[in-house]
C-alpha cells in the first residue's frame, strides 16, 4: 500500500497512561502529515515478566497453550488503551489483536513462527481513513489457538506487517537511541551507530543485543523493508539498517553479551557414530535451538558433550538431555546457569588475526577464565562465567576503542 509506515512501539514506550498519551500524541501527528499508519504495540512496562511470574507460581512447566493465551494478554491491555488515547486526540483508530489481523503462525507454542498474513482486514480498515493498531507478539495456529512469538517478538510481528502490506519502512521505536556498539545500560561509553547493516545487526541481535528480535532482521533483509531503531522518547535520528556492508575493512562493530543462557553437559557418552546426531535431533524434533557445542575426548571411547540453550528453553531441553543420556547409558546430565555469552561482531573479524589476538588478550589481562570459543566469518564468541562478563564486555570495548570510532 503507498504512503503508508508501520511503527512499533515497544514497553518501555507504552509503560505508563503518561507514556500511552505521549505515543498517541506522536502516532496522530504522523497521521496528519497524510500517512496511512499501522503501529504494532508490546505490553506495558514489564507486563510480560509479570504474567511469566504468576504461570510460574502454578507450575515450573505449564503447557505451552496456556501459556501463551496468558502471555498474549499483555498486548491487548495496550492496544486498547493506545486506541483510546489516539480516540481522544479524536482521530480514527482501532485496535485489532494478532488472530483478528489473521497472523498466521506455526504450532510451536512460546515461540512460534509467522507464515503468513492476511492483510484484508488491515487493509479495509486503512481504506476507512483509521489509524490501526496491532497487538504484537501474537499469532493464531491453524488450530486457531493463541500462538506467541518469543520474548522480543513483536519487532518480528512489526516487521511481518510491514512486509505484508509493503509498507514504506518501518519504524522499531524503543528507550534507546538506535542500535549502540555495545548495550548502553551495560557500557555507558557506548556510542550510537548511524547505519548498520541487516548482517550485521543480525549477528549482534543473535547474540543477545536485546534491541531488536533476531527474527525481525531476517524478515526484513528477506522482504527489503528498511528499518529504522529510533527512540520514543525523542526526535533523534536513530539506527538505519542498511544493506550496505563495507566488507573491504575488518573492523569490530559492536558486542553483544547474552547471559540468559543455560549450559548442558552430558558426561561420559560413547564415543560412537551417530551419537551426536541422535543427541541434536532429539532436541531439534523437541524445537529446540542449540548453541555453542563441545564435545571433549576424556580417554578411550567416552565423550563429554556440552551445549548451550536459551534460558527459556532450559528446562524443556534438559529433558530431553537427561532422556538421551538414559538411552545411551551415559554417565549423567550436569547444568549450569552461571554462565554468559560475550561476542564480538564485525564484518571479516576472524580472518584479522590482530583482532583475535587483541580480544583473547583483553580477556586474559581481566583474568577471565574462557569455557567454549565458536567463531565465524563475523564474529568471535566465548562463554565466560556470568559474574564477570559485564566487566570483560566493558573492557572488550575499550580495548577495540569502540567510543571514538
Ligand atoms: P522494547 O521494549 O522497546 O522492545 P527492549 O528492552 O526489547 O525494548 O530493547 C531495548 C533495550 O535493548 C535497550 O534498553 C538496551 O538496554 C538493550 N540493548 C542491548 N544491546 C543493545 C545495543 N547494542 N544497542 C541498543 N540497545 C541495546
Ligand atoms: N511483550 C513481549 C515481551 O516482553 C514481546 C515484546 O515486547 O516484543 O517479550
Ligand atoms: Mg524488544
Amino acid at each position: 500500500m503507498k504512503n503508508l509506515i508501520v511503527q512499533k512501539y515497544g514497553g518501555t514506550s507504552v509503560g505508563s497512561i503518561e507514556k500511552i498519551k505521549n505515543v498517541a500524541n506522536r502516532i496522530v501527528e504522523q497521521k496528519r502529515k497524510g500517512k496511512h499508519i499501522v503501529v504494532i504495540v508490546s505490553a506495558m512496562g514489564k507486563t510480560t515478566d509479570q504474567l511469566v511470574d504468576l504461570a510460574h507460581q502454578i507450575s515450573a512447566e505449564p503447557s505451552g497453550r496456556e501459556y501463551d493465551v496468558l502471555l498474549s494478554t499483555g498486548e491487548q491491555v495496550s492496544i486498547a488503551l493506545l486506541a483510546m488515547a489516539i480516540e481522544k486526540i479524536g482521530e480514527k483508530v482501532i485496535s485489532l489483536t494478532g488472530p483478528q489481523v489473521g497472523l498466521q503462525t506455526s504450532s510451536v507454542h512460546k515461540r512460534a513462527r509467522i507464515t503468513g498474513i492476511d492483510d484484508k482486514r488491515i487493509i479495509g480498515e486503512l481504506k476507512q481513513n483509521k489509524i490501526v493498531i496491532v497487538a504484537g507478539f501474537q499469532g493464531v495456529d491453524e488450530n486457531n489457538d493463541i500462538t506467541t512469538l518469543g520474548r522480543g517478538g513483536s519487532d518480528t510481528s512489526a516487521v511481518a506487517i510491514a512486509a505484508g502490506l509493503d509498507a514504506d519502512c518501518c519504524e522499531i521505536y524503543t528507550d534507546v537511541d538506535g542500535v549502540f556498539t555495545a548495550d548502553p545500560r551495560v557500557v555507558p561509553e557506548a556510542r550510537k551507530l548511524d547505519e548498520i547493516s541487516y548482517d550485521e545487526v543480525l549477528e549482534m541481535a543473535s547474540l543477545g543485543a536485546g534491541v531488536l528480535h533476531p527474527r525481525s532482521v531476517e524478515l526484513a533483509e528477506k522482504f527489503n523493508i528498511p528499518l529504522i531503531v529510533r527512540s520514543s522518547f525523542n526526535e533523534n535520528s536513530g539506527t538505519k539498517i542498511t544493506t550496505d556492508d563495507n566488507m573491504e575493512e575488518a573492523i569490530v562493530k559492536g558486542i553483544a553479551l547474552d547471559d540468559a543462557i543455560g549450559k548442558i553437559s552430558i558426561m561420559e557418552v560413547p564415543d560412537q557414530p551417530g551419537i551426536a546426531y541422535r543427541l541434536f535431533s532429539m532436541l531439534a524434533n523437541n524445537n529446540i535451538h542449540v548453541d555453542m557445542i563441545v564435545q571433549n575426548t576424556n580417554r578411550a571411547a567416552i565423550n563429554d558433550i556440552s551445549f548451550t540453550v536459551d534460558e527459556d528453553e532450559l528446562q524443556e531441553a534438559l529433558e530431553v538431555a537427561q532422556k538421551f543420556a538414559f538411552e545411551v547409558e551415559a554417565q549423567k546430565v550436569e547444568f549450569d546457569k552461571g554462565v554468559a555469552k560475550l561476542s564480538i561482531i564485525g564484518n571479516g573479524i576472524v580472518a584479522n588475526p590482530e583482532i583475535s589476538s587483541k580480544f583473547f588478550e583483553t580477556l586474559y589481562k581481566l583474568g577471565v577464565n574462557i569455557h567454549t570459543i565458536s567463531t565465524s566469518e563475523t564474529r568471535i564468541s566465548v562463554l565466560v562465567d556470568k559474574h564477570i562478563s559485564k566487566k570483560a564486555m566493558i573492557a572488550l570495548h575499550d580495548s577495540f576503542k569502540l567510543k571514538n570510532n
